[in-house]
């Protein structure tokens, strides 16, 4: 018979409750997305509506606006009504523009009760203008703007602090009935962040966005935020992510979708299988690499790509591969599903992948 189907790497997704932002479910029934927020100011709505466009190209699911002022709420009802994906007003300080943003028609609104004084009065209040108008919140625990008191009881934001102080604010909005809410506890320490979650995830089914937080430069915070979202992924944790970094946020949402498709999370699009080049190497595999990656960066089919520096490995891995190349002698043997098709002088190599790659996804387009 068949073989037994190996175990399962990631553990089954724990189950929430399920809430939308929009048209985006966020809970266990729907797949895991992809936020980012916009660095443009939000009083500038054409270059924040032009963002929120590239974003929603390079595949995020949902996007944040901060709303400091009277002005950025003013901005809000334009860039909801024109945004293609769900808009989520970030809320600090000042209640008035919670109701401001439900108003607004956005999404979703993102509060941080730390920051909000006497926030416990205020609850009702928001909890009852987002149930009759449809609109989910989001409760943003924040290492950096933690309770007082519980700056006082921890000495510091502890994993068992931040999750406190999201248990609290969860039920704050529960006592007024309202449920649909998720809930982030970030921290910038990747350890105490996944600790703080899955104390979360132990106390109740709330859907759960994972940030970890002022996580750095591009290289940096990609890493803390690799090790810490797969972490919790792995165990089932998490329905919507959001990494952050020093760096535009097309560059966040990268990272947060290629975090996912590395996992399975997310249908993979275009892979490039390379070698890390060695002593053999007849080529430029670095560089080989990048253009091959920066040529066909705007295919929106799956295809794995092969790129390997010579022929020990390169016809194997080329053939496991859509499209592939070994070099060699500066030439390049260009396979497709395993055929080598042709073998092209190196400086071609580039070129003639990426028509074999446009090629091969207008049959997939067809078919
Ligand atoms: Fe080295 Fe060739 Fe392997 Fe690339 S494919 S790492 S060049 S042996």
């Amino acid at each position: 018979g068949m073989p037994a189907a190996p175990p399962p790497v990631l553990s089954p997704r724990r189950k929430t409750r399920q809430i939308r932002v929009g048209s985006v479910g966020v809970g266990s029934d729907s797949p895991v997305s992809v936020q980012s927020m916009t660095t443009t100011p939000t009083t500038d709505i054409n270059s924040t509506l032009q963002q929120i466009a590239e974003l929603n190209a390079a595949g995020c699911d949902i996007v944040r606006v901060a709303c400091p002022s009277q002005d950025d709420a003013e901005a809000l009802p334009i860039i909801a009504m024109k945004s293609p994906i769900p808009v989520i007003a970030d809320i600090h300080f000042q209640p008035k523009y919670v109701f401001a943003a439900i108003d607004a028609g956005c999404a979703g609104v993102r509060v941080n009760p730390g920051n909000i004084r006497k926030f416990d009065d205020q609850v009702g209040a928001i909890a009852k203008a987002a149930q009759d108008a449809g609109v989910s919140i989001r409760i943003g625990v924040n290492a950096g703007s933690l309770d007082k008191r519980l700056m006082e009881k921890y000495g510091k934001a502890t994993p068992e602090a931040l999750a406190e102080s999201a248990r609290w604010e969860a039920s704050l909005f529960e006592e007024h009935d309202f449920h649909d809410f998720k809930i982030s506890v970030k921290h910038n320490d990747p350890v105490t962040m996944v600790r703080a979650y899955q104390l979360l995830a132990e106390s109740g089914d709330w859907p759960l966005h994972l940030g970890v937080t002022e996580a750095g430069p591009a290289f940096q915070g990609t890493i803390k935020s690799a090790t810490a979202f797969g972490a919790l992924l792995s165990q089932g944790i998490g329905d919507t992510i959001r990494v952050s970094l020093s760096a535009p946020p097309v560059e966040e949402v990268k990272v947060g979708s290629q975090i996912l498709q590395s996992l399975g999370l997310r249908p993979k699009k275009l892979e490039i299988v390379s070698c890390p080049s060695c002593g053999r190497a007849q080529v430029d595999v670095y560089k080989l690499a990048d253009d091959v990656t920066e040529g066909l960066k705007d295919l929106t089919v799956p295809l794995r790509v092969a790129v390997m520096g010579c022929v020990v490995n390169g016809p194997g891995e080329a053939r496991e591969a859509d499209l592939g190349v070994a070099s060699g002698n500066g030439k390049g043997q260009i396979f497709v599903k395993g055929e080598v098709i042709r073998t092209v002088p190196e400086d071609q190599i580039v070129e003639t992948l990426i028509t074999e790659a446009n090629r091969i996804a207008e049959d997939m387009d067809v078919a």
